[in-house]
Parts: structure tokens; sequence; C-alpha cells
């Protein structure tokens, strides 16, 4: 097979424009460019891009299919193992998984995985069949309608198994509905591939959260042989700043949810809930605080400006993000953490009084350690200020459980190859039990949870 040195550009809507509409950026491959990408995969025979894909996509042989212009079965391949491919596809961090892991990676720019996976999760989106698949194997619930749960609920379908999820908000997806924004990950491509699980016979009960109105005993009460917890890592972090309790301060995860849910990205057919100054910072460096610094932008913020306390080479967000919030106009104040959020007499944000940093050794995250200068404080003037510097999990449904310990952060703690939890026919995966991390490990969770699942109602 031919082979180029750099992956095949994928098409993107002009910076200037799309900063004035949430529609996506990326726009996918056509078919002939998808054929020349996927004739630069060598189809190695120890294929070392497969060991890194948490949920074991056949990767060889599904780029094998697109190069022979087999689109329709290339997608089946991918989807024996990935119930999500047109939403990993999209924000899979690949550059740290699969592609991290491709030969061709060795000399040249590695395989574009991610952006043919894509390609043929959004070729096959309309014209598959659903298979009829018999569930009398047992009864689990799944508590959780995130990537994690919804991998699990999947995989316990085809194998069987009658699911019914319950979901906590109006919507199933969890972050890749409430989080995510519409520019990155549209909600049609989330409805189709929920839709599609759907097909396979999994019952999602939506407005139920699970802790209040029922609880995880009660459902074994109910007839569950046993339940999936995917709860994921919904409870803001702030830093406890003086200020933070003024107007205009959000957490990432109120701000991007009020305009996703609240459908604020479709102002002014509907009438915005969310607030956004001329001059927003926000506080982190990872892919929630890229989603609110663009975010931000879109509903007419003047000035965005990322405020992080390691340089960029520390930044967690995926490169693509911080690239594509580059273009976008977002600007960049690292080396930075802020120390005091400043007010006026009716309590609305004015300013953010930040600290410069420089890095010292390494940490347990193997990230070099900020460390503040002594007497460089300075003062930024914004009007707006959102906090994304993570997530642990709610405690509702932990809370109201008996038996289900807990470490220190907050996380369910399991056994890492099982997902059991130390309660009896319990599984959990995803955020909850790893703290914010990402969709395909949250896949993975749910993925080796429903086969422990499996094994476990089996045996009793
Ligand atoms: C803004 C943002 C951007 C991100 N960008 C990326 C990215 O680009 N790439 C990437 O790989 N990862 C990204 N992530 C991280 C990724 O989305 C998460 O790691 C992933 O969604 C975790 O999946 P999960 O199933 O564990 O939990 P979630 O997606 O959080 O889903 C949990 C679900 O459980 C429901 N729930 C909670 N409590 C209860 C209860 N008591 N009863 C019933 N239901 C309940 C919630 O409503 C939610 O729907 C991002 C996260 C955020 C917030
Ligand atoms: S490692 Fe790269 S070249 Fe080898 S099979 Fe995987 S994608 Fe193809």
């Amino acid at each position: 097979m031919s082979q180029e040195g750099i992956k095949h550009e994928m098409p993107e809507q002009d910076p200037i424009e799309r900063i004035n509409n949430f529609d996506e950026v990326a726009l996918g491959y056509d078919e002939e460019t998808a054929i020349k990408e996927a004739k630069r995969c060598l189809q190695c025979s120890n294929p070392k891009c497969k060991a890194g894909c948490p949920v074991e996509v056949d990767i060889p042989g599904f780029i094998q299919l697109v190069a022979e212009g087999k689109f329709e079965e290339a997608a089946k391949k991918v989807k024996e193992k990935n119930n999500l491919p047109a939403i990993c596809g999209r924000v899979c961090p690949q550059e740290d998984q699969c592609e991290a892991e491709c030969v061709v990676g060795i000399k040249d720019e590695p395989v574009a995985i991610g952006r043919l996976e894509r390609f043929v999760a959004d070729y096959t989106s309309d014209n598959e069949e659903a298979k009829e698949i018999q569930q009398d194997q047992g009864k689990v619930a799944v508590v959780g309608a995130g990537p994690s749960g919804l991998t699990a609920a999947a995989d316990l379908a085809k194998m069987g198994y009658q699911v019914t999820i319950f979901e906590a908000f109006h919507k199933p997806g969890g972050v890749l509905t409430y989080g995510i924004p519409e520019f990155r990950l549209p909600k049609e491509v989330v409805k189709r591939e929920v839709a599609k699980i759907k097909e396979l016979g999994v019952e999602i009960k939506l407005n139920q959260v699970i802790g209040k109105i029922k609880g995880v005993d009660e459902l074994f009460e109910e007839g569950y042989d046993a339940v999936f917890v995917g709860t994921g890592a919904g409870l803001p972090k702030f830093l406890g700043l003086e200020g933070e309790n003024l107007n205009g301060v959000y957490s990432a995860n109120e701000f991007l949810t009020r305009v996703n849910l609240m459908k604020a990205y479709k102002f002014p057919e509907y009438k915005t809930p969310v607030y956004v100054g001329d001059k927003v910072a926000v506080v982190g460096g990872g892919n929630v605080a890229m989603d609110a610094a663009r975010t931000a932008l879109r509903l007419g913020a003047e000035e965005s400006i990322i405020v992080y306390r390691r340089g960029r080479k520390e930044m967690p967000a995926r490169e693509e993000e911080i690239h594509h919030a580059q273009q976008e106009g977002v600007q960049f104040e690292l080396l930075n953490n802020p120390t005091k959020i400043l007010g006026d007499e009716d309590g609305f944000v004015t300013g953010m009084e930040c600290i410069r940093m420089e890095l010292g050794e390494p940490d347990d995250s193997g990230r070099r350690r900020p460390i503040p200068i002594e007497g460089s404080e300075f003062r930024i003037d914004v009007d707006t200020v959102i906090m994304a510097i993570g997530q642990s999990p709610n405690p509702i449904l932990i809370n109201d459980t008996s038996k289900l310990e807990t470490t220190d952060w907050g996380t369910i703690i399991t056994d890492e190859e099982t997902g059991e939890t130390t309660k009896a026919g319990v599984f959990a995966g995803g955020d909850v039990v790893t703290g914010a991390a990402t969709v395909i490990e949250a896949m993975g969770a749910g993925k080796k949870a429903a086969r422990s699942i499996a094994e476990y109602i089996d045996n009793r």
C-alpha cells in the first residue's frame, strides 16, 4: 500500500465564520480521501494500534475494508466492538490511544484512525437494520446513560440480557449530551447512536435519580440480577477563593449544561438562559476549559481567556481542541493561577487577581509542578469567570447505597479487571470510578463490566 508522510486533512468550517454559529467545526472525510488515508495503513501483522484501543476495535481489519471501498463492511467491523463509533471518531483522544501506537507514526504522522472511524460510522448512519435478540439471560439495571452505561447496556443486550437504563436527566448521553458542545459533537449524532442501542432492546427510563426516587437495593427487590453504576463525575470543583460566589462565576459544568440542555446554542430562537459578559476568564487547561472558552465566544463574549497554572506542554486538553481554540481567537494566560475574584458593591464580578507561576519538579501526575512566584500578583479585568478545574462523582447514589466503598476522592472502589464493587451484584465503571477521564476509557470500563456481569449472573 502507498504511504504518505502526513494524515489527509479533514475540511473544517472557517474560524471567522464558525465563531458565529454552533455548527460542527470538523466536516469529515469524503469517500476518496478516506480511501487514500486508509491506504497509508501498513496492515501490520502485530497491530500495535489495536492494543491501544480500550474497546478492542479491529483497527487494521476495518481500515483494510475502507481501503477497498467496502464502507458498509468496514462499519460492521467497527461496530462489532464499538457501540458509539460516530461519537468516538469525533471526541476520542486518538493521539494518546490507538494513533499513539501506530507504527507509521514512528517516522511520519500516524494513520488517522479516528477520522476513518468517524467516516465509516457516518457513512452507514441511516440504512442498517436492527437484529432481533432473545433477552432471556437475566435482568440488569444500568444507572446512568453516559458512555459507560450505554456501552455496558448495549453489550449486555447483545449477549441476551434484558437491560433497563435509569437516567437522572431528561435526555440520555451523559456528558456527550450536556457537556460536550454542539460544535464538537452534534446532538443528532448522539441521538442516532443512542437510538441504535435502543434498537438492541435496551429500555431507557429518563428522569430517574437513583438514590432519590429509589435505591440500588430496591432495584434488586424489583428483580434485577445485577446493577451497573455509571453515574459519572458531575460534581464541579471550585478553588475555594474569595469572591467565588459573586454573580458571574460559573462552574464549567453549569455553564455548558445550560447551553446544551436549555438550548442557549439556538439563541435567539431560544432565549438564552446564560449570562455571558464581554470579557470571560476560564480557569483550567483541559477539554472542558476549551469547550467553555469557545462556547463563551460563540455566545457573544468579546474576549475569552484561558487561565492555566502550567504551560502549553502540560495542558491536558486534546491538541486539536487547543489548536481550534487558538484559531478562534481564545487567548491563553499560561503559568498563571487565580488568587481572588473581585466584585463591585452589587455583587458582580469585575476582575480576577492572579499570580504568576513557574514549573518545578514533576509531581504525582508526572507533570511539572506549578510554583507561585512571590510578589507577582496582577489583575485582569473580566466580568465572567468559569471554573473548569475538574469534577468529582455526584454522591447521591453512593451515599444512599450501603456497602459501596469509596476512595477519599469519592470515587467508587472496584476491581480494575471486572468492575466489581464491594457490594455483591453491583458493578461500576467510567468517571465514577476513575474520576473525570475520557469517553473511550468509560466505554472500555462498561465493556469489561458487561462481561463480568454476564459471568456473575451465569454463575449464580
Ligand atoms: C465539557 C466536557 C468535555 C469533554 N470532552 C471530552 C473529549 O473531547 N474527549 C473525551 O474522551 N472525553 C471528554 N470528556 C470526558 C468524558 O465526557 C467523560 O469521561 C465521559 O463522559 C464519562 O462517561 P461516564 O459514562 O462515566 O459518565 P457521564 O458521561 O458523566 O454520564 C453519567 C450519567 O449518569 C447520570 N447520573 C448521575 N447520577 C445519577 C443517578 N443518581 N441516577 C441516575 N442517573 C445518574 C448523569 O445524568 C449522566 O447522564 C469531556 C467532559 C466534559 C465535561
Ligand atoms: S499500527 Fe498503524 S499501520 Fe499498523 S495496522 Fe495499526 S493503523 Fe495500520
